[in-house]
């Protein structure tokens, strides 16, 4: 005598039942209909009743919210950061920066951190402790915070499409970040910038950029056909793309870097357009006083 099927109730209610050959307590629960056309139960056991029951009821709470993971997927970390990133959030569907920020905090950190852990099994103390480590080895608050929101919008991806029922990373507790991180430069500082900067070849870059209080793609990407100069304005039309390499060569050139290659390919345009504003144009900035 194993299970007492009478108690599997077969239109798609949930069953609990004591199996007698390994004395532990069972439940299944009817969520949905598999691809092949069969029901899709789901089964928990262990050797409390209570505790059984309580796995049903919530498996059956999120069948009824419409939050139950699909079957047969057991993602860990390390796979759904690596196909998230790859076919998901692929650019053009966002930017290649924001792609590229996304793509170092999970190879750097979130790979190594905690890249084993079955997605379905992540605790937000997983990703403190994470964050914490970084931390203490030296890692800004700002660079953990950026860790954080790749998990958290990596994971919110998966709990759409319905791998996860929670998303660890909306309860874990990202580091505070100091508000020292954003303090201004002083008066004195910009003098030094602009100084040092004097002696480089792009020295404006960093005298419109200090005046201007433009992001450093939008600096980089300036052109003269952007300025006015009769007029004193200038256009904020693109932002530098931080650019991506792959190797050009036939016969390997053995250069480690593809940036490196001497006949290297671009993998990506130089520059793209600001994003657009509805209804508006790339903004303009006036470069001296009217008076
Ligand atoms: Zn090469």
């Amino acid at each position: 005598m194993t299970r007492k099927e009478g108690t599997r109730n077969a239109n798609g209610r949930s069953s609990i039942y004591k199996s007698e050959a390994d004395g532990r307590w069972h439940g299944w629960v009817t969520v949905g209909v598999k691809d092949n056309g069969k029901p899709d139960r789901r089964h928990v056991s262990g050797k409390d009743k209570t505790k059984v029951t309580d796995k049903v009821r919530k498996i059956e709470r999120e069948r009824d919210d419409g939050r139950v993971r699909v079957a047969g997927q057991k993602w860990t970390v390390e796979q759904w950061l690596n196909h998230w990133l790859s076919t998901i959030v692929a650019p053009p569907t966002i930017t290649p920066n924001a792609h590229e920020a996304y793509e170092v905090a999970a190879r750097v950190h979130l790979i190594p951190g905690v890249g084993a852990h079955r997605i379905d099994r992540l605790q937000p103390e997983h990703l403190e402790r994470l964050y914490r480590k970084m931390v203490n080895n030296g890692a800004k608050p700002g660079r953990a915070h950026q860790v954080h929101r790749t998990i958290r919008a990596a994971l919110n991806e998966a709990m759409r499409r319905k791998h996860i029922s929670d998303n660890p990373a909306l309860i874990a507790r990202p580091p505070k970040v100091d508000e020292e991180e954003v303090e201004p430069y002083s008066v004195e500082d910009v003098r030094r910038i602009l100084d040092a900067a004097r002696t480089r070849r792009n020295s404006a870059r960093w005298a419109v950029a200090l005046a201007l209080g433009l992001r450093q793609g939008e600096a980089l990407g300036l052109m003269w056909s952007d300025v006015d100069l009769d007029a004193g304005t200038l256009y904020v039309m693109r932002s530098r793309v931080r650019p991506k390499w792959a190797h050009g060569c036939t016969t390997p050139c053995g250069r480690k870097q593809a940036g490196y290659c001497p006949s290297r390919v671009a993998l990506r345009p130089e520059t793209r357009r600001r994003s657009p504003v509805p209804g508006g144009e790339a903004w303009a900035c006036r470069t001296r006083s009217s008076s």
